[in-house]
């Protein structure tokens, strides 16, 4: 059996799959079992911030597996507190941490918590969660419903909890708030919908609206979050003080870990909430690696100067290739170029792949780019040039 044949007959077909067989990688590079390199300018999908085998990372981690992996959520856990204090700190926010694995998890507690805020906060419950048309907010029964997408809302495995409603624009936020209204959920750049930023004005106007009336503004940071956009958080980039924040992809560098922080610290009780693996030894130790790697790197000034350096390349691209891009979309180092159809788009992504060069789909005909954080510049001048290649081509 080929190793494509042996996922076809024991793996669930649940992914649309390429069958590129990746066995090593080394900073933004990858090999695959041939021996062929690919310039990673797609991280796992914003996963490996620290790009791939980083030493801190790779030690951290062999480290801890050497002294202990896990102990339970009954028993203190010393980097989780550790990678909790890290995270606040770097956020500038008055908040404490619960940890989970994903970020569907990370966003299932921050629902709990608006619950529960909802239910003993104010004078008679409130429960519904205002989201936005072209969000993505997870894959679980609940942060399916919580996605702004139709098709995600498939009959298949309804009845889906209630409590949700999707606005068409930020504006429109403001008329569907009712009495039973407690959180407005919203990514700051809508990544599978587009890699789509928000005003930063209209951001900040609605986020002093919902403080007047008392209801919680979560931001979904799970691809935003840990230096994507260019800050620790892109809710410091667009300088607003959530309620709920939540965390994921980035923080583990490849480690599964979510995080929810809040501001409102004794909403939940002993039992309230929990996870098994959760912030064990494992995948805090990973957490505090990669951040001490991206701290660095973001008080050297080389975060700023990729961003910089990465969008003068799209720039150029939709300079160059006006009949294909219709203009470059994002922030930091979550990029996109808005294709003029899904042909060019499906072929960009699959002729870079040919290339050697992984890139990524998103919603609204998007070629997504999401680089390591620690990405060279040989690197991504090496991207562009297989890029142009594929681009030639269509
Ligand atoms: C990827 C993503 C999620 C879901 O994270 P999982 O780890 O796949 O559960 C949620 N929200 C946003 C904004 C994401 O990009």
């Amino acid at each position: 059996m080929t190793l494509e044949e042996k996922d076809k007959e024991y793996v669930l077909q649940t992914y649309a799959r390429d069958y590129t067989n990746f066995v090593k990688g080394s900073g933004s590079t990858l090999y695959d079992e041939t021996g062929r390199d690919y310039i990673d300018f797609a991280s796992g999908i914003g996963v490996n911030s620290i790009g791939h085998a980083n030493p801190t990372l790779t030690d951290a981690i062999c480290e801890q597996a050497n002294a202990i992996l896990h102990i339970s959520n009954l028993q203190i856990i010393a980097p989780q507190a550790e990678l909790a204090e890290k995270i606040v700190t770097l956020s500038g926010y008055d908040m404490g941490v619960f940890f989970a694995n994903s970020g569907a998890e990370a966003n299932e507690g921050a629902i709990k918590i608006a619950r529960k805020y909802g239910e003993t906060q104010f004078e008679t419950k409130r429960y519904k969660v205002i989201t936005l048309e072209h969000s993505f907010h997870g894959r679980t029964i609940t942060t399916v419903k919580a996605t702004g997408q139709e098709s995600f809302h498939t009959p298949h495995f309804a009845p889906y909890p209630d409590g949700f409603s999707y606005e068409k624009s930020i504006e429109a936020v403001y008329d569907a708030i009712d009495e039973e209204t407690v959180a407005v959920l919203i990514e700051l750049v809508q990544g599978e919908g587009g890699v789509e930023p928000f005003d930063k004005e209209a951001i900040q106007q609605l986020a002093r609206h919902l403080k007047s009336e008392g209801i919680l503004l979560i931001v979904d940071e799970v691809q935003t979050g840990v230096y994507r956009t260019g800050e620790f958080l892109a809710s410091n980039l667009y300088e607003i003080e959530p309620d709920i924040i939540t965390l994921a992809k980035g923080l583990g560098g490849g480690v599964p870990i979510g995080a929810v922080m809040t501001r409102h610290k004794s909403i939940l009780h002993a039992g309230d909430h929990g996870s098994t693996f959760g912030g064990n030894y494992l995948s805090s130790r990973a957490g505090l690696a990669v951040l001490e790697v991206l701290q660095g790197l973001y008080d050297s000034g080389a975060v700023a100067e990729s961003h910089l350096y990465f969008e003068q390349k799209l720039q150029a691209i939709v300079a160059s290739y006006p009949h294909l891009f219709e203009r470059e979309v994002g922030l930091g180092l979550m990029r996109g170029l808005r294709a003029k159809s899904s042909a060019i788009q499906k072929a960009t992504v699959t002729q870079s792949m040919q290339e050697g060069l992984v890139v990524l789909k998103a919603g609204r005909n998007t070629v997504r780019f999401l680089p390591s954080i620690t990405i060279s510049k040989v690197e991504i001048d090496e991207g562009f040039m297989r890029f142009e290649k594929a681009i030639a081509t269509l």
